[in-house]
This record gives structure tokens, C-alpha cells and sequence, in this order.
């Protein structure tokens, strides 16, 4: 007999039981680890021996499931077909290469369709990696929504950043969208990206991400005095010829007239000068940042070792948490006066009730400034009132109509184009005329959110699915009970049985529709991706020792005295790749670098012997 205090951990007495599954699975989807969880468990029972499992069954349970049956991918492909039950307008679809793998998925649900309809105009998309048990990289199509927040429209999985892999991407993006065309798009300056966006998007601007092209800058040039003013033209509010005279003067000043990046940079200034996209809609979105801030948020919801059924549910998980978080700023938007702080009260009042807070926080800074201005002429044309308008202390001036029938403003400076917010110059105007109300046309007003178009097919809870559960379990074991007694009861019940489950099967199939290809085509899933940056070689212990070895042996051939023999090793090896990652060469290929490198070592006093330098010399 077992000591009543071991018993518990015999394997006949331990099983984790269909409630404690369930029970699991819905706390690992709030985010919470296996040992958490047996925590949580022992907490339950009063006590670890009372549990009835150990935590290496949890484990168990947990790997059972991802492999009951069927594939990752397949299963990954199931879960789609489930939210499809509760939103009709999830979309998905997934490409397979020759060996049957997984290789692309894209999908978005019915909320990201109405999104994109009302924030589509443009459209930021970055892929990052190691989302995933198969480190493929994660692709997230996101804009920003009238509360200048990010806003998710749709997401995908590849295998690889080929361009086949984003025409296939973009193409599926823009079919799943019902054709709508963004009318800006901003990636990063990957040439694979560039040249897709003019394919997929003709009518696009193209813009590049501001904090790459910085960091590019930083790397290729790296002049103090030229970043700076590479900044301003970058990100200051300047016009084209202000732009023209600043970027001639530092370019000159520092000899960079034939600097063949600089040459680029200036040749493809339409996307990415502030001055010369002026016009083109970008929601003040300059970087892909957001992207990158939306992919460190996906970390707090999404472990990297996650397999694919797993991530998707967790990122469904985090789409929620977004959005809920976007109705809590729809619901301070709605509710509630901001205080009036400029003494246009009558207009401040107005653009309150008009845009959301995060934006009336913008409009009320270009109020602030409307006393700058001064309109110096007014001419009436036949179809509008043209106003010339200066600012203070500023030679330059700027048209600004007013077409009354339309009640419609514009001005020659266009920042409305690009922001969706009136300028400071159709501000001046309105104060100059006494008008209380902001004209139509601007961009950003108060988007009242309409419920997901997804109709609710009877959503069932996790909890009310344990009891049903539980229930028909009882029922159904006092059935097999019963008609196992006779053989005419058994036979009939059978039958009767299988007719059942095959027309429930059916139902089923019609409900999930497209997941039940998942079923039918079997799917393999993805291998591991490697993409650029994704490390080095794995490079073997073998290979590390005779690396080792042969320095130690160019080592003591030069000088027999031994100067802590592996740790100079270990330096020099240091010192060769800071060398070579700071040049961006992979080895050495002629004698000046050689020489340099020489030099370097030289130079370098961390108490390296002159065996050291030499070997150095020799190693590279
Ligand atoms: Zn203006």
C-alpha cells in the first residue's frame, strides 16, 4: 500500500479531467503560464496533494491538444473557420508550395473590413519576426482612426519576404478589401516592398519610413552638422524652396555633391521631403513606428515559441484588447465638455463637438496660432472669395479661397490635403470672417463606430460549453447504458445515432464553410524561415575548437612567451568582427584594409602583445 501522501502521484491516480481542460485553456488565453495556472489549481483544492494532477500533466494535456489529429496549420486553419461562426465577414486564405507546407496566410475579420473603409486612405505596413514557434515573419496592415490611434486591418504570415510573397500578399489584401485602393502607403525602404506598392497600389504615393531613412543616414554618412539639416528637411514644416535652399547649402558645405547615396536620397525626395508630399493624405504619419510600437505591444500578448493555433488565438485575444481600448476614447469622446482655453470660445466650442478629443487637442494648437495671421487683400472671383493671407513677420503670403455655395476652404499651402485638419492660414480666415462653424471637407471628424457587420451565430461562452458539456455527457453514458442491454435497442439507437451525427456534421461544415477545406486538403506545416538578420551559421563545437586551435598555433609560432593564451584569443576574435561589422566587410580582401586593420590593432592598447597584433595581422 502507498503512504496516503505519495498517492496522488501514482499515474492511476492522476488524470486531468475534461472541466480542469477547459478550465486551463481559458486561463492560458488571459495569458497566464503552466506553473501560474497549477498555482491557481492548488490554491482551488486547498492544497498541491489535493490537485489530482502534477504540472508536468498540464504540460501533457496542452501538447495532447495541439496535436489531436491533425497538423498545426491545419488546426491554426480550424480556428479561423470557428470565428467565422460568430463574425461573417472573417476572411482568410492561405497558399501551400509544393511539398503541401503552409506557406502564406493572410486574414482579417469583419471590424478590419469596416476599418479600412473608413481609414483605409493610408495604409503602414512592416514585417517583423520571431512571432512564432517558425520565426516566419508576421506582417501587420495597420492605418491610423480618427483618435489618431493605430488601427489593425489585416495580418499575414510568410514564409519568406520575397516580392512573390508580397504580390501574393498585397494582391490577397486588396481583394479581401473589395478592391478599395489606399491612396498612401508607407513601408520602410525595402526594395522588395517599393517596387510591389507601385505594382498592387499604382495610384499610391509611396512614402518611406522617416526613422529608417535616419538611421541610413546615420550609417552611410554619419556628419554631425549634415544629419542635422537632414532632419529639418525630414521633418520640418518647410515649403519646397525653403527645402531646396537648405538641402544645396549642406549638401556644399560638406562636399557631398557626388556622394552616391546623397545622389538617392535627393533623386527620390518625393518620398520622404515634408515639402514635396504636401497634398498627399498621410494622416501626420511619417514613420512605420507605429508598426514597431504595435509589434513590442504584440509581445506582451504573444511568446515566441508559440505554434500557429496558439498565436492566432492569442493575437484574436489582442485585436480585442485593441478595440476595447478604442471604445473606452469613443466613450470619453462622446461624453463630456474639454474646458475652453483660447478666447475664439464660439469655434473652440464648435471643433469640441466636431472631432474626437485626441484630434480637437490638435485643432486647438492651430487655433492658438490663428492671431499669427492677418489677411492682407480679399478679391471676389465668380465661383469663390480669394483671400491673401500673411503671417507675422514673414514675407511670404498665401491663397486661401472660400467657395460660399459649397461652404468649402482651401488653401494654396495644402497642408489640409495632408493632415485632414484645417490649416492656420483657413483658421485666420474664419476668425477674419467671424465664423462660428469649421467648414466641411476636413477629414477627421467623429467617426461613430457601427457594430462588427459579423451577425452572432450563437456565440457560446467557454463556461456555458463546459456545462452543456457535462450535461450530455451524463445523458449520453446513462444511453449507452440502457440500449446496450437488448440488441434491438442497441441497433436501433446505432442507427438512429449515426443519422444524427452525420446530419450535425453537415450543419457544422455549413457553418464553418471555407475551414472545412483545412479538412479535407491535408496540410503540412511551415518549416522554420530564415530572413535577412536572422543570425549567423550555426557553427559547430567542432568547428569552434579548430578555430581556436589554429589561432593558438599562429600564436605560440610567433612568440613562445604565453600571454594568457585564450583570453588574447578571445580578443582578438572581438576586436576582427567590431572590425569588420563597423566596415560592413566580411573578410579582408586587399592589402590597405589589411594594413588598416594592422594599424588598428596597433593602436589599440587593451594590453595585447605584439604577438597579438601580428597574429591579428595573419588572421585576417
Ligand atoms: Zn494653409
Amino acid at each position: 500500500m502507498l503512504d496516503a501522501r505519495v498517492r496522488g502521484l501514482s499515474r492511476s491516480h492522476r488524470a486531468v479531467k475534461e472541466g480542469d481542460l477547459h478550465q486551463i485553456n481559458s486561463m492560458r488565453k488571459s495569458g497566464l503560464r503552466v506553473p501560474t495556472i497549477f498555482r491557481a489549481f492548488a490554491n482551488q483544492s486547498g492544497r498541491f496533494e489535493t490537485v489530482g494532477f502534477e504540472i508536468k500533466d498540464i504540460y501533457n494535456a496542452i501538447e495532447k491538444q495541439r496535436w489531436a489529429g491533425v497538423t498545426n496549420a491545419e488546426s491554426a486553419l480550424k480556428f479561423l473557420g470557428t470565428l467565422r461562426m460568430t463574425d461573417s465577414g472573417m476572411f482568410w486564405k492561405y497558399s501551400v508550395d509544393v511539398d503541401k507546407r503552409l506557406e502564406n496566410l493572410f486574414w482579417c475579420n469583419g471590424t478590419s473590413h469596416y476599418d479600412y473603409n473608413v481609414f483605409g486612405d493610408v495604409l503602414g505596413f512592416d514585417a517583423t519576426y520571431g512571432r512564432n514557434k517558425y520565426k516566419c515573419p508576421l506582417v501587420i496592415f495597420s492605418g491610423v482612426d480618427h483618435h489618431m490611434r493605430t488601427v489593425v486591418f489585416g495580418c499575414a504570415i510568410l514564409s519568406n519576404e520575397s516580392e512573390a510573397s508580397y504580390v501574393w500578399l498585397l494582391r490577397l489584401f486588396l481583394k479581401a478589401m473589395k478592391g478599395k485602393q489606399s491612396k498612401s502607403v508607407i513601408t520602410d525602404g525595402d526594395l522588395a516592398m517599393k517596387s510591389v506598392v507601385s505594382t498592387v497600389f499604382p495610384g499610391a504615393h509611396h512614402r518611406l519610413c522617416i526613422w529608417h531613412l535616419l538611421r541610413n543616414a546615420t550609417a552611410r554618412v554619419g556628419r554631425h552638422g549634415f544629419l542635422r539639416k537632414f532632419h529639418l528637411c525630414l521633418m520640418g514644416d518647410l515649403e519646397v524652396d525653403e527645402f531646396e535652399r537648405i538641402w544645396t547649402e549642406s549638401v556644399a558645405d560638406h562636399g557631398f555633391e557626388d556622394h552616391p547615396w546623397i545622389v538617392e536620397m535627393y533623386a527620390k525626395k518625393h518620398s520622404w521631403s515634408n515639402a514635396h508630399i504636401r497634398g498627399k493624405f498621410f494622416a501626420g504619419l511619417k514613420t512605420t513606428s507605429r508598426c514597431e510600437a504595435l509589434n513590442m505591444q504584440l509581445g506582451k500578448f504573444i511568446h515566441n515559441g508559440y505554434n500557429l493555433r496558439e498565436f492566432l488565438e492569442h493575437f484574436q485575444h489582442y485585436l480585442e484588447f485593441m478595440r476595447r481600448r478604442e471604445l473606452v476614447a469613443d466613450y470619453k469622446s462622446a461624453y463630456g465638455e474639454p474646458v475652453v482655453k483660447t478666447k475664439l470660445e464660439a469655434i473652440e466650442q464648435f471643433a469640441a463637438t466636431v472631432y474626437t478629443r485626441e484630434v480637437f487637442e490638435l485643432f486647438r494648437e492651430v487655433l492658438m496660432l490663428a492671431s499669427n495671421v492677418r489677411v492682407v487683400s480679399t478679391k471676389r472671383m465668380s465661383a469663390c472669395v480669394l483671400f491673401e493671407v500673411a503671417m507675422y513677420c514673414k514675407q511670404r503670403s498665401w491663397a486661401v479661397s472660400w467657395a460660399e455655395e459649397d461652404d468649402e476652404f482651401s488653401s494654396s499651402c495644402q497642408r489640409m490635403e495632408s493632415f485632414g485638419l484645417p490649416c492656420i492660414h483657413m483658421v485666420g480666415v474664419l476668425v477674419y470672417l467671424n465664423m462660428t462653424a469649421i467648414p466641411k471637407g476636413t477629414k477627421r471628424a467623429k467617426q461613430p463606430r457601427a457594430p462588427c457587420d459579423g451577425t452572432c451565430v450563437g456565440e457560446i461562452p467557454d463556461a456555458a460549453y463546459m456545462s452543456m458539456h457535462a450535461a450530455m455527457l451524463d445523458d449520453c453514458r446513462e444511453l449507452v447504458s440502457l440500449s446496450c442491454r437488448f440488441f434491438e435497442d442497441y441497433v436501433d439507437v446505432k442507427t438512429r445515432l449515426a443519422k444524427e451525427r452525420q446530419s450535425l456534421r453537415d450543419k457544422h461544415h455549413q457553418r464553418l464553410g471555407v475551414a472545412e477545406e483545412a479538412s479535407r486538403v491535408s496540410i503540412r506545416d511551415p518549416l522554420r524561415a530564415r530572413y535577412k538578420g536572422c543570425g549567423r551559421r550555426v557553427v559547430t563545437s567542432r568547428e569552434k575548437f579548430c578555430r581556436v586551435q589554429r589561432a593558438d598555433t599562429i600564436l605560440a609560432s610567433v612568440n613562445n612567451r604565453v600571454w594568457g593564451r585564450t583570453s588574447t584569443v578571445l580578443r582578438l576574435a572581438r576586436l576582427i568582427k567590431a572590425w569588420r561589422q563597423e566596415r560592413g566587410v566580411r573578410s579582408t580582401t586587399n592589402l590597405s584594409e589589411l594594413a588598416e586593420l594592422f594599424l588598428l590593432a596597433v593602436t589599440h592598447r587593451d594590453g595585447l602583445s605584439m604577438a597579438g597584433y601580428y597574429a591579428l595581422y595573419l588572421l585576417a
